[in-house]
């Protein structure tokens, strides 16, 4: 299939060179002409391990990027719509993006032979009914053509991860088509042949809409959820979080019973650990965007707004760790483990690491910060008196206070580089990764008092 990709970022770049890969012919469109022009060279403009490989596989062949959007669409059978959807000022999702490439595509649309037959395919995360009320009427003015009757519109979400996108890509866990009629959503489900096993639910395009609002508001409710019990245990004093979700994940529900009386656990346990809190650029903007939809609706998202109300109170609560295990901040070093809002990836956006260090600063500490492979995206971000550093030994020298916010498995050693430092640092662990007996002085997120460890 010739597919066209508006927007080579994330997603798009991700799923344009996977598709190309399985032996479609892709074309990713950016208005980044930087961009464009540094994939052509099979350069990955974002860290994404197996994305290096699978440009030098493609670029050149089955893959390409352009600036000319026209052209690209034109060229295709069917056109992904994979541009930002963020939050606006006013907190509601800012649709801007998606409306212009829609009018684009519609435009280029307008001459188009009307036996070629075109579909196209809103892959940016929206809220339920924008391709019904938004996108489909761009594109039909934009085109003078009438959807359904002289071409297909549908919704196909994307559930990748960063830091595992390729992977995730290729081992689909499962493939969401919503179209405006099954024409429509059998041209999509052309794209994933390779596929076979992924289990396929197709509905109509508000409903695969929702499935993906509801999938990532289902995660950050369990990682609020569990750091609700987490703030709790401290308070108690002779709890530990880590004790009390240990013994939730036994549950059957989290541990089911194989056929041979083993027991696995479900990857949904990974979000029910409390910590500083999720950030990114999809979990605090999608439920940003459903708790507005569903007050334009008239239905108050309580739950949800709970949910973010948790979450901002995170990254204060290590800042409070800090300052209460070194009896004050002023002047004190501490460096800050962990950049990027998740390992293995250098995107910062809505990183808990932000508010961390603007909480420590505005104290007086003094913070080194470190980051595995996101310190250059930093350097745009953090000011000059905050020191960056990809050298862990480097950030951990002198140290008062070490804070983990991401938990990159490099942090692991952590017990081992100051293992002879004396004085010895404070762990404060936002990600409750290292052994409390592993170091001298510890505490963490969801610890009681009676439980932190203090032999200095
Ligand atoms: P991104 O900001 O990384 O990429 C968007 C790209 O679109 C940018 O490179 C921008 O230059 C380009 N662009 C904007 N308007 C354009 C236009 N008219 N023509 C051509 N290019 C244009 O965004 P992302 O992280 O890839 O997210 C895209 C969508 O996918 C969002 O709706 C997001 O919520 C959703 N999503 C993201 C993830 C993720 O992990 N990042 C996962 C699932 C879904």
């Amino acid at each position: 299939m010739r597919v066209s990709i508006i927007g080579a970022g994330y997603v798009g770049l991700v799923t344009g060179a996977c598709l190309a890969d399985n032996g479609h012919e892709v074309r990713c469109v950016d208005i980044d002409a930087a961009r464009v022009e540094r994939i052509n060279a099979g350069e990955a403009p974002i860290h994404e391990e197996g994305l290096p490989d699978l440009l030098a596989r493609t670029i050149g062949d089955r893959l390409e990027a352009t600036t000319d959007l026209a052209g690209a669409v034109d060229w295709s059978d069917l056109t992904m719509l994979a541009v930002g959807t963020p939050l606006g000022d006013d907190g509601t999702i800012d649709l801007r993006f998606v409306t212009a490439a829609a009018e684009q595509v519609g435009g280029a649309l307008r001459d188009r032979d009307p036996d070629r037959y075109h579909v196209t395919v809103v892959k940016s995360t929206v809220v339920p009914g924008t391709t019904s009320r938004v996108v489909t009427p761009a594109l039909e003015t934009a085109s003078g053509r009438r959807a359904g009757l002289d071409f297909g519109v549908g919704v196909n979400p994307e559930f990748l991860t960063e830091g595992t996108a390729v992977a995730d890509f290729m081992a689909p866990d499962r493939i969401v088509i919503g179209g405006i009629d099954d024409r429509t959503v059998n041209a999509i489900e052309q794209l994933y042949t390779a596929f076979p096993d992924a289990p396929l639910v197709r509905s109509n395009p508000s409903t695969a809409e929702l499935i993906k609002y509801t999938s990532n508001a289902l995660l950050a409710t369990m990682i609020s959820f569990s750091n609700e019990i987490g703030n709790l245990a401290a308070a108690l004093g002779d709890v530990d979080v880590a004790d009390v979700t240990a013994g939730v994940h036994e549950s059957i529900y989290l541990s089911p019973r194989l056929h041979d009386g083993s027991r696995v656990r479900a990857p949904l346990a990974s979000f029910l650990e409390a910590g500083c809190g999720f950030g990114g650029s999809c979990l605090p903007k999608d439920v940003g965007a459903l708790i507005a939809h569903g007050k334009h609706s008239d239905t108050p998202m309580r739950l949800l707004q709970a949910v973010l109300d948790i979450n901002a109170g995170q990254p204060g609560r290590l800042v409070a760790l800090t300052r209460d295990g070194l009896g004050g901040l002023d002047s004190r070093r501490v460096t800050v483990l962990g950049l990027a809002f998740k390992p293995d990836t250098d995107d910062l956006r809505q990183s808990p690491a932000f508010p961390v260090i603007d909480g420590l600063r505005a104290e007086g500490a003094v913070v080194t910060a470190h980051d595995p492979v996101a310190v250059p995206a930093a350097r745009a971000r953090l000011v000059d008196d905050v020191a960056m550093t990809d050298d862990l030994e480097t950030a951990l020298t002198d140290a008062d206070a070490v804070v983990i916010v991401t938990r990159w498995d490099q942090y692991l050693v952590v017990p081992k580089i100051i293992a002879d430092r004396d004085p010895q640092p404070l762990i404060v662990d936002g990600r409750r990764m290292l052994e409390p007996d592993s170091v001298a002085r510890y505490t963490g997120i969801g610890i009681g008092a009676d439980l932190t460890k203090d032999t200095p």
